[in-house]
């Protein structure tokens, strides 16, 4: 028999700090037909999916994709719109491959992705497979591990394996339909609001209970065993890190799994390998190796780092390089679509001024900065992302009108939709020869190392300020008590 399953994807987190609300203008969508030829042939979950199904021999009905840098909460109105597109895919299919965040939050939705499944579960009846893979920053809920079959969080950050996690649900999807295998999944949370060094799986506990799910399920104890680390800038009650465990049928053993794993997170909630350094330091060491420098210094300015839901506009890491003169330099990059237009006015091989970003929260990170620039190029956006992390594998991406401008000796980056710096085409398709800088200056957190460790001298982090810096945030809604903003014993 053929089988019609739904594939799809919708993909952003919701800093629910922001004060800048998702709209469907936020994300880059695709619908029905536009998204095999953006997809197929990609290293990405969809590409995963296309392939899948040829050998397979299922049927896909692909009705939407849908991905939008991290932002403030998702209004209401949006969110319905997505599970219209999304689930009106759905009538006839005997199961599901999709690929969510984990980490939506809508206006009247808290746990978006948890609805979207039971509405989904409600449409295909209680017996189909609905296989979903997340990025493993997602804030699992109940309801999540309720209405799916199974949850496949991806196991490297930065996030490369969304085709690999892909073609795990596929297979398990395939048992399934078949008959040989009943997946039923169960989480285990513990009341914490981060943990897992956020997820780092290079060393430390997320590395350890990776490596222990991977065991479990070549052994055959678990048909898939899911770390999340949780996205802390959701103030939602289910908020924090989880453990979600996928056994076929009884779940008993699967629980005790999931339960222990989660004791781990527990014992080693305050391990950290998130560390930064002065701005002042890193402009040192930019200023020490920039003469005779083959490879760049990389300074990762994480406080405004837009895939996180920062605002990307943040001044004062800029304004210091400015200040010490550095030459040889680029930053990547100020979200400012006005200072783009006004780019375009002056012209390219023209010089002018140009007020620069900190629009959004001057007191987080700066206020607009004013600059003598020359504009050095002017592009629609558009580029292939070839790097490794998550949307590249091929995939062409936009930024809208985008322009490099030279300002003294750094070449300065200015985009019109923002986003983190995790792709070398980002500043490669303006015209930075990023390879022969003396210093790059990235709005990152972690995603970055996958492209720019290798071609880096060196890497620091500084936190400049902005939304995602570590400062104080009051939280509303994330059930109480948590660590670490209660004393807890256990
Ligand atoms: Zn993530």
């Amino acid at each position: 028999m053929s089988y019609r399953i739904l594939t799809g994807e919708i993909d952003t987190e919701t800093n629910t700090f922001s004060k800048v609300p998702t709209t469907l203008k936020n994300f880059e969508l695709l619908l029905g037909d536009e998204i095999p030829p953006a997809r197929r042939g990609t290293r990405t979950a969809l590409g995963a999916a296309f392939e899948a199904a040829e050998k397979f021999g299922w049927t896909l009905s692909h009705p939407l994709a849908a991905v939008a840098t991290p932002s403030g909460t998702v209004t209401n109105e949006t969110f319905e719109q997505l599970c219209t597109w999304l689930l009106g895919g759905a009538e006839g299919c005997q199961g599901a491959l999709l690929n969510l965040m984990g980490a939506m939050v809508a206006v009247g939705y808290e746990d978006t992705e948890g609805e979207i499944l039971a509405r989904l579960r409600a449409v295909l009846g209680p017996d189909a497979p609905i296989v979903v893979t997340l990025d493993m920053h997602a804030n699992v809920t109940e309801k999540m591990a309720t209405n799916a079959s199974a949850l496949i969080a991806v196991r490297t950050y930065p996030h490369i394996d969304y085709y690999e996690r892909t073609w795990q649900g596929a297979e398990l999807l395939d048992r399934a339909l078949s008959g040989k295998i009943n997946p039923r999944t169960v989480i285990a949370k513990r009341p914490m609001l981060h943990g897992l060094d956020g997820g780092r799986t290079q060393v430390g506990p997320m590395r350890e209970l990776i490596d222990r799910g991977d065991a479990l399920e070549d052994s055959g104890k678990a048909l898939v065993v899911s770390v999340c680390a949780g996205f802390a800038s959701s103030d939602i009650y289910d908020v924090g890190p989880s453990v979600t465990v996928t056994a076929d049928g009884d779940t008993a053993e699967a629980q005790r799994i999931a339960e222990e794993f989660m004791d781990y997170a527990w014992e080693t909630r305050a391990f950290t390998t998130d560390t930064t350094i002065s701005v002042a330091e890193a402009l040192e060491r930019a200023k020490t190796g920039e003469a005779g420098a083959d490879k760049p210094l990389v300074i990762v300015e994480i406080g405004d780092n837009p895939g996180g839901g920062a605002y990307g506009d943040a001044t004062d890491l800029l304004r210091a390089m400015i200040a010490a003169d550095l030459q040889n330099a680029a930053f990547h990059a100020i979200f400012d679509p006005e200072a783009v237009q006004a780019g375009i006015t002056i012209g390219v091989g023209n010089k002018g001024r140009i007020r620069l970003g900190g629009k959004h929260a001057p007191e987080m990170g700066g206020g607009p900065l004013e600059v003598e620039a020359q504009i050095v190029s002017l592009t629609d956006g558009r580029f292939r992302c070839y790097g490794p992390s998550f949307l590249g594998g091929g995939t062409w991406r936009s930024f809208g009108p985008c322009m490099m401008m030279r300002v003294g000796g750094i070449e300065v980056a200015v985009i019109s939709r923002p986003e983190q710096t995790v792709d070398l085409a980002q500043l490669t398709s303006l015209g930075i020869d990023l390879f022969h800088c003396g210093t790059v200056a990235l709005k990152s957190y972690h995603h970055f190392r996958a492209a720019f460790e290798p071609i880096a001298r060196e890497v620091v982090r500084v936190d400049a300020g902005g939304l995602g810096s570590k400062t104080s945030r009051q939280y509303r809604n994330a059930r109480r008590p948590i660590w670490p903003l209660d004393e807890i014993t256990l």
